[in-house]
C-alpha cells in the first residue's frame, strides 16, 4: 500500500480503526490466527526472505534463518504458548474500608498502532513488534525501512496474503510516507532506529498525546577484565560485533580493557577474525556487506583511528569492509564520536575499573553493557554503578534471544521495552477494574 499523502494516511487509520471497533481484534481466537498465519508465512517463505535479505545485506542463509526468521518463529511460539495465561485478570488485593469488593487488572488492547522499522534486520524488527501488537489485539500498520528494498517489497506482498487485511496494514515507503503516517492519530508508536528521527517520532506522537517505544542505538562498551582467557573473550567478541558486518544494535561497539591485556587482546582478536571468516573476509559466504554507499563511505573515514591490527580493506563497488580492529585508539578519535554501527572495534585503553566506569558514565547511557570477567565484584561494580538497556556478562547480543527479558535502551539508547510478554504490555493498557457489590 502507498500512502503518499496525509488524505491517504488519514483514510487508512480510519478503516483500521473502524475494524478495531467491531471487537474482532479483541477476540483470543483472532490473535491466535494471526499469529499463527504469521508463522506460517514465516516458515513457508523462509527461501524467499533470506533471498531478499542477501540482495539487501548480503547475510548468509543461515545468519537470515538465525537471527530473522527463527528468531521471529521462536517469538511467535513463545507467545502462542502463553497468551491465554498472560490474558487472565490479575486480582489485585482491596483496602480493609472497601471489604467485600474485589479489584484486578485487565489487558486492553489500545487500537491502532504503528511500527516503524529498520533496515538491519529488516524481518526481525519488524516482526517481533507485530507478534507483539497482534497478542494485544490492536489493528496493526507496520512501515518496513525503504533502505532494504528487496525485503521491504516481500514482506509488503506477504503479509496480505496471510493476515487479517482489514485490521493489519504494511505502508512502504521513506521519508514523506512515514511523515503522512505520523501526522495520524495511533494508539502506539514503536519506532526502531536512530536517536535523530526517534526525535521527530516523539514529537509527532506528542501532538496526539500518543505514547511512543523508541528502541535506538548507541555505543555499547565491552569491558575485558585481565583475567580472562582471552581466547575465548576474543571469539566471543568477533562473533557479535562481526555479525551483519557489524550493522547491529546491541554490538559491542568499542572494548575496554588495561594497557597490558591490549595487546594481547588485539592479537587473539586477529586469530579469531582469521579462524571465522578465514585469511580472505571478502571471500566468505558468512560475512556481510555495508547497507549502501553512505553508510560504507562514512564507514571508511573511520578507518583511521587507529592502528590497524587486523583489516582495513574496503571496495566500494562489493560495499565490504574488512572486520576491522583498531588498536592505539584515542576517545577522542573519530571513531569513539558516533556510533559505528559496522565492521570496526577499537580498544581503548583504561587504566583499571574505576576509569572504565567513568568512561562508561561520561558517554550516553548504551543499549547494552558487556563484561568479560571472573571477579563478581567486577561484575557487581559494573552491574550497580553503570546504567544502560540490558547487560550481556561473558557473551555479547545473546540477551536479546532470552524472550523472558525486556529488550530495550535507557536514555539516548531509547525508552519502553518488549520480547515476550514485555511486548504484550508494551501494546496493551493494563485497566484497573473494582468491583463492588450494590448490597
Ligand atoms: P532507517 O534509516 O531504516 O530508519 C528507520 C526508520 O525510520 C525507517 O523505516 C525510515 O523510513 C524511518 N525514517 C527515516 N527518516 C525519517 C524521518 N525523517 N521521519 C520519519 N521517519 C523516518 O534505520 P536507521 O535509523 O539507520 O537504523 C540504525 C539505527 O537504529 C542505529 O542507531 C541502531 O543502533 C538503531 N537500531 C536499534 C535497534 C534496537 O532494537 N534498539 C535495532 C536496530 C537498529
Amino acid at each position: 500500500m502507498t500512502v503518499g499523502t496525509s488524505g491517504s494516511a488519514a483514510g487508512l487509520v480510519a478503516r483500521l480503526r473502524a475494524a478495531f471497533r467491531t471487537g474482532r481484534t479483541r477476540d483470543l481466537d483472532w490473535r491466535t490466527t494471526q499469529l499463527t498465519r504469521l508463522r506460517a508465512l514465516l516458515t513457508e517463505h523462509g527461501d524467499e526472505l533470506a533471498e531478499a535479505l542477501h540482495a539487501d545485506l548480503g547475510k548468509s542463509r543461515k545468519e537470515a534463518y538465525r537471527t530473522e526468521i527463527d528468531f521471529t518463529v521462536r517469538e511467535i511460539d513463545h507467545t502462542l504458548e502463553r497468551l491465554a495465561g498472560w490474558l487472565e485478570p490479575e486480582p489485585a488485593p482491596v483496602p480493609a474500608a472497601l471489604a467485600g469488593a474485589t479489584a484486578h487488572t485487565v489487558q486492553d488492547p489500545l487500537g491502532v498502532v504503528l511500527v516503524i522499522a529498520p533496515w538491519n534486520y529488516p524481518v526481525q524488527l519488524l516482526l517481533a513488534p507485530l507478534v507483539g501488537a497482534l497478542a494485544a489485539g490492536n489493528a496493526v500498520v507496520v512501515k518496513p525501512s525503504e533502505l532494504a528494498p528487496t525485503t521491504s517489497a516481500a514482506v509488503a506482498r506477504l503479509l496480505p496474503e496471510y493476515l487479517d487485511t482489514e485490521t493489519v496494514a504494511v505502508v512502504e515507503g521513506a521519508v514523506p510516507e512515514t511523515t503522512a503516517l505520523l501526522a495520524e492519530r495511533f494508539d502506539h508508536i514503536f519506532y526502531t532506529g536512530n536517536g535523530t528521527v526517534g526525535r521527530i517520532v516523539m514529537a509527532a506522537a506528542a501532538k496526539h498525546l500518543t505514547p511512543v517505544t523508541l528502541e535506538l542505538g548507541g555505543k555499547s562498551p565491552a569491558f575485558v577484565d585481565r583475567d580472562t582467557d582471552l581466547r575465548t573473550v576474543a571469539s566471543r567478541l568477533v562473533s557479535g560485533k562481526f555479525l551483519n558486518a557489524g550493522q547491529t544494535c546491541v554490538a559491542p561497539d568499542y572494548v575496554l580493557t588495561d594497557p597490558e591485556t591490549a595487546a594481547p587482546l588485539a592479537e587473539a582478536l586477529a586469530a579469531a577474525v582469521e579462524e571465522r571468516f578465514g585469511p580472505d573476509p571478502s571471500a566468505s559466504p558468512e560475512y556481510g556487506r555495508i547497507v549502501n554507499g553512505r553508510h560504507f563511505d562514512r564507514l571508511v573515514g573511520l578507518l583511521d583511528s587507529g592502528r590497524t591490527v587486523t583489516g582495513g580493506a574496503h571496495d566500494r563497488s562489493g560495499k565490504y569492509i574488512a572486520p576491522t580492529v583498531l588498536a592505539d585508539v584515542s576517545p577522542d578519535a573519530p571513531v569513539m564520536r558516533e556510533e559505528i554501527f559496522g565492521p570496526v572495534l577499537p580498544i581503548i585503553t583504561v587504566d583499571g575499573l574505576d576509569e572504565a566506569i567513568g568512561f562508561i558514565n561520561d558517554r550516553d547511557k548504551p543499549l547494552a553493557l558487556y563484561a568479560f570477567t571472573h571477579s563478581p565484584a567486577v561484575r557487581d561494580r559494573l552491574l550497580t554503578e553503570t546504567s544502560s538497556g540490558g547487560v550481556g556478562m561473558g557473551l555479547p547480543l545473546a540477551h536479546l534471544t532470552v524472550s523472558d527479558l525486556p529488550f530495550g535502551g535507557v536514555g539516548e539508547s531509547g525508552m519502553g521495552n518488549y520480547h515476550g510478554r514485555y511486548s504484550l504490555e508494551t501494546f496493551s493498557h493494563r485497566k484497573a477494574v473494582l468491583d463492588t457489590p450494590l448490597g
